[in-house]
């Protein structure tokens, strides 16, 4: 469904007088597919270049060598009617569940806002259809009328979950979505993200630093060393087993749960 091949990319750098100075490089030759129905996991350390990939896929950031094909399309090469499909169908979810809504909108308007720009509905089936996709990821019909200061972080997560599944997206990119939560709002999070893709036979990127929520939900996972893809497997603890420098930094970053093992833990 998706293939990512060749993405190379870089950012122009300027000076203190704003003259351009040697580009960085952020991400090297990344190849890669993803299947319909499975959850990818894109895992690296901060700067490892997975939020510039995110965009690059969602069309966001165009690359500077490489293509992203969607359903054998190149997303970079649509026509304005390709484009506006591939909008629907390409969805994200970040991290900063506040700032991804505006603060002033109901949480049935916030739901109900893609549904407005793309479907032709009366008001009676957008009322329905808003009230459907609340109870979808755990909410009451009656949480609709409530603004985003009410709800908790989870909860409005919830609703980005929500609004980002009511056009029926084939694919969402999960970048750091659940990073921010606390361990039993993310675990919450987590089952419903698994029983959306389950039902929906949804596709994830999920794009996170956490090895623990990765291999909570991913099928496989990959990781993102300086721009380099430095490890491809399954989503299992056979990740646990790599030697490579930056595996073991995200493997070492995972706080035993027990207060007596992280004590343990630090002075290894
Ligand atoms: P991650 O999501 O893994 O933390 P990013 O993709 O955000 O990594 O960043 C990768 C590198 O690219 C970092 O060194 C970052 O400073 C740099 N970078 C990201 N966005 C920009 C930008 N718009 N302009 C210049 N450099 C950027």
């Amino acid at each position: 469904m998706l293939e990512v091949s060749n993405i190379s990319h870089q950012y122009q750098n300027r000076n203190q007088w704003f003259r351009k100075t040697k580009p960085t490089q952020v991400l090297k030759q990344i190849s890669f597919t993803l299947e319909k129905g499975y959850c990818l996991g894109l895992l690296g350390m901060s700067g490892a270049g997975k939020s510039t990939l995110g965009n690059i896929i969602l069309g966001l950031e165009k690359p500077v060598e490489g293509q992203i094909l969607f359903e054998g399309q190149d997303i970079y090469r649509l026509n304005s009617q390709a484009r506006h499909q591939i909008r629907r169908d390409l969805q994200v979810v970040f991290q900063d569940c506040y700032s991804a809504v505006n603060p002033l909108m109901t949480a049935a308007q916030i739901i109900g806002e893609p549904l407005y720009n793309y479907e032709k509905l009366t008001p009676i089936e957008h009322k329905q259809r808003v009230a459907e996709l609340l109870e979808q990821v755990g909410l009451r019909v009656e949480d609709g009328s409530k603004r985003p200061h009410q709800f908790s972080g989870g909860q409005l997560q919830r609703i980005n979950i929500a609004r980002a599944i009511a056009l029926n997206p084939k694919l969402i990119v999960l970048d750091e979505s659940v990073s921010s939560l606390d361990m039993v709002n993310q675990g919450q999070i987590l089952s419903l993200l698994a029983e959306l893709k389950k039902n929906y036979q949804l596709s994830y990127l999920f794009v996170t630093h956490d090895i623990r929520a990765a291999l909570t939900i991913c099928d496989r996972i990959m990781v993102l060393d300086q721009g380099e893809l430095v490890y491809q497997g399954y989503g299992d603890h056979s990740i646990m087993e790599s030697k490579h420098p930056a595996v073991q930094q995200l493997v070492h970053a995972i706080l035993p749960e027990h207060p007596s093992e992280r004590i343990r833990f630090q002075h290894q």
